[in-house]
């Protein structure tokens, strides 16, 4: 037990500890460091085709290990990093990370045709006149093309600067990257700004999903949202579906896909590859019978 308190020890975090972490982050100045000290890591939460059920992408989720707190959530220090640059060297760091992971997939015989993986970008990101040269200098170092990638911004980010973050994003949809706007609906857009966007995906919060089955108002503003995502060529990912009715509710409606516990929890790497793993492998098995039942 004495071991477990030693230098291997973790805790979970609590939001108590908050005020804890931010203290040790500024007198520390250890987020300053993490980057270079390599202490960030990225956690994979597969997306799901609510249709077939296969394995469509993944989001990447960052993560400190912090040397004394242990593993940390984004909450407890990206308010912080935020504040200053420090938020681009992180978001570029999980790029890169993403980038040269999906090089080492490919390598290895993973089958990632079908799979894009999702990084979110802070307003910061988005600002920055240069962000797709930046990211293609990251990208020539590795086997990763844009077009398997879809780069996140929140819905309220890009309300803080509407014009810059159009233009961004037209310049990086024309590089072949994905768009997403992230928990949309909490970001007091209007619905019309949709069509000035040349977006692929909303993800919709998860505010409306937990009670869509239940609440009738919470229910008919995703069958709004999902209508119009449709008429202006928007794929919709519903976010924090944690149960069956949740699923169930999403897949009647007709939403594309779908993030969440029902499905898994974000996921170390190891444990994202064995759950795709997993997913492909039924995937081919149903194919397989359904090949057979036609012969
Ligand atoms: P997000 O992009 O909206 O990511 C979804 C968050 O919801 C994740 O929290 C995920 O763990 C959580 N989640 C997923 N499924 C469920 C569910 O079924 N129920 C509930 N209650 N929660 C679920 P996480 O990983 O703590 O990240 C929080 C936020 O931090 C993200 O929200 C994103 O805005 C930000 N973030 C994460 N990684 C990065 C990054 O590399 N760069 C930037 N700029 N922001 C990041
Ligand atoms: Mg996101
Ligand atoms: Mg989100
Ligand atoms: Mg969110």
């Amino acid at each position: 037990y004495a071991k477990r308190n030693g230098r291997d020890s973790y805790r979970i975090y609590t939001d108590e500890m908050t005020t804890e972490v931010n203290d040790i982050i500024e007198t520390n100045r250890g987020l300053n460091h993490a980057v270079r000290r390599d202490e960030l890591t990225v956690f994979f939460q597969p997306k799901v085709n609510l249709a077939s059920g296969n394995i469509v992408g993944a989001e990447a989720l960052v993560r400190w290990q912090h040397p004394k707190l242990g593993l940390l959530p984004p909450s407890a220090f990206m308010e912080v990093a935020e504040k200053s640059d420090l938020v681009v060297d992180i978001d570029k760091w999980v790029f890169s990370k993403v980038a040269r992971l999906v090089t080492e997939w490919k390598n290895a015989g993973i089958d990632t045709s079908s799979i894009l993986i999702s990084v979110n970008f802070s307003a910061r990101m988005f600002y920055m006149t240069d962000l797709a040269e930046q990211l293609q200098k990251i990208l020539d170092k590795t086997d990763c093309e844009p077009s398997q990638l879809i780069l996140e911004i929140t819905e309220r980010d890009m309300m803080r600067d509407f014009e810059t973050c159009v233009r961004t994003i037209e310049t990086l949809h024309a590089k072949g990257y994905k768009i997403a706007i992230d928990d949309f609906g909490t970001g007091y857009s209007s619905l019309s700004v949709l069509k000035n966007l040349s977006a692929d995906y909303i993800k919709l919060d998860r505010s409306f999903i937990k009670d869509v089955h239940s609440s009738s108002s919470d229910y008919e503003i995703t069958k709004a949202i999902l209508q119009l995502a449709n008429v202006l060529d928007l794929s919709v990912v519903a976010e924090g579906a944690e149960t069956r009715p949740h699923v169930d509710t999403l897949r009647q409606l007709g939403c594309a896909s779908a993030q969440g516990y029902y499905f898994a929890k974000p996921l170390p790497v190891d444990g994202w590859l064995d759950y795709l793993e997993e997913n492909q492998r039924k995937a081919s098995q149903s194919d397989f019978i359904r090949l057979k039942s036609v012969t």
